[in-house]
């Protein structure tokens, strides 16, 4: 391997490891009607009908590769991203990023973990009053002037590689849709996370430059080694992922891996 930051990898040799990995919610909060979502559980946790949004999922993701978990809406792709990103807790199952136990970490310690991994969403959320450089290293503490120039070298160098370098001083609402979420790359790859996790990063674009924007995150597999885990619905972006991994009813339905 290339990379310039080698990444600790599982004993398995993957980076994130899912195991068994299950997650229910209420079908309903008040309990009225159906739910949205597929089947109604089968092995019913305690009392109250509860959809299966993740259902005994079991994936292994190698280092610095790209993977899309595809399928339908309601299909748990969410539930997925959110779990391995520390931001929800299973039902039952083990995820492990790097040589993290995510869900044996204490409450006190998910922050923490939280802040080693990149997330984009489908939204920019970038924050219009801030410059486009301060955006990107709005995480940064930044309390002497040292800091200040610091992470500004840093995030101009981001800026660069994601292909606005002539952007840091603009506000967010200057630049179109696909550079504003360019930038919320560049914010996600500030802490130089191992794994990156995107949400649908492509779904308010349109199909071209949603291209263009995988083509970033497979730059930034090569150049920082990262490890990808993107949820999308759409079949154009998941094809120019190393893998393809398609889920129906919270359960995988297909793996490409198991082509190769
Ligand atoms: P996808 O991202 O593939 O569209 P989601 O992971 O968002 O799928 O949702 C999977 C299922 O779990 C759906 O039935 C959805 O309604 C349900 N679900 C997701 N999040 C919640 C939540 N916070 N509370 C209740 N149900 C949820
Ligand atoms: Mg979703």
């Amino acid at each position: 391997m290339t990379d310039p930051q080698p990444i600790p990898a599982l004993q398995s040799g993957a980076l994130v490891s899912i195991a068994e990995v299950t997650k229910t919610y209420p079908a309903c909060p008040g309990d009225s009607g159906p739910g949205p979502g597929p089947s109604p559980d089968p092995g019913s946790v305690g009392g109250g009908r509860r959809i299966v949004a993740v259902d005994r999922v079991a994936l292994d993701l190698a280092p610095a590769s790209v993977t899309a978990v595809t399928g339908p809406s309601g299909s748990g792709k969410s539930t997925l991203l959110r779990l391995v990103g520390g931001l929800e807790r299973p039902d039952a199952g083990v995820i492990a990023v790097d040589t993290e136990q995510v869900t044996a970490l204490p409450p006190r310690a998910l922050p923490g973990y939280r802040r080693r991994i990149g997330l984009v969403f489908e939204r920019d959320l970038l924050i219009p009053d801030l410059s486009v450089l301060d955006n990107v290293r709005v995480a940064a503490p930044a309390r002497t002037r040292a800091d200040r120039a610091a992470t500004a070298d840093l995030a101009r160098e981001l800026l660069d590689f994601v292909g606005l370098p002539h952007a840091a001083g603009a506000r967010p609402g200057r630049l179109a849709p696909a550079d504003r979420q360019r930038v919320a790359i560049a914010r996600a790859l500030f802490g130089r996370p191992g794994l990156l996790l995107a949400d649908e990063p492509t779904g308010a674009l349109g199909s071209e430059v949603g291209g263009e924007i995988v083509d970033l995150v497979v730059r930034i597999r090569d150049e920082y080694g990262t490890t990808v885990l993107i949820a999308t619905h759409d079949p154009e972006i998941a094809i120019r992922c190393d893998r393809v991994v398609r889920l129906r009813d919270g359960r995988v339905a297909d793996d490409s891996a198991a082509l190769a």
